[in-house]
């Protein structure tokens, strides 16, 4: 009798995971999110460009909001003395998630061997299945950790952590919205 059944090929469980963080991106689709600023004299508080500006404005002793931002040909003095006070975006590893210190929206980041440690930790501690379903924020997120372990240089004890924590945001995702998701 012909087996029709198809070989067992095995899977890297680095591929695995590579396979449930695309499902999950596409039921939510991450975020693409703002960069990353600092005042250059505080390079260690993280803001969006707004709330940057609002900082630095603050920080050159003025009250009140800062100006509108002009047209990028139109500078004024205030302008010229804001934007010299702003860094980034950043585009480096971070030892944890990027969020803005004013606004708390997710600004854009790539995670760091520990930054990915300290999120998997994260997870752990406050599991998604407790999440009132999954945005695409928190996508995003996700996807931070999971881009560092999708290859065959990944970590074997931290890739098996991501795959729980993939599987866990795919259930969530599954009760957020039944009807529409369909895992093949
Ligand atoms: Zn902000």
């Amino acid at each position: 009798m012909a087996d029709t059944t198809e070989p067992v090929v095995a899977q890297a469980p680095w591929e695995r995971l590579y396979e449930l963080e695309h499902r999950i991106y596409a039921a939510v689709p991450p975020i693409d999110p703002p960069g990353c600023h600092w005042l250059n004299e505080d390079a260690g508080t993280s803001y969006c460009w707004e709330c940057a500006r609002k900082a630095a404005w603050k920080s050159l002793g003025r009250a009140g909001e800062p100006p509108a931002e002009p047209d990028w040909w139109d500078r004024s003095e205030d302008e010229k003395l804001i934007r010299d006070k702003i860094d980034g975006p950043s585009s480096g590893e971070s030892d944890s998630g990027e969020a803005c210190h004013t606004c708390r929206r997710t600004l854009s980041h790539l995670l760091s061997g520990t930054g990915v440690d300290e999120e998997l930790g994260h997870f752990a501690q406050c599991p998604i299945e407790d999440y009132h379903g999954i945005d695409g924020e928190q996508s995003y997120v996700l996807s931070r950790i999971f881009m560092n372990l999708t290859g065959p240089w990944a970590d074997a004890k931290r890739v098996d952590e991501a795959i729980l924590l993939a599987e866990a945001a795919l259930s969530a995702i599954a009760v957020q919205k039944p009807p529409a998701i369909q895992f093949d």
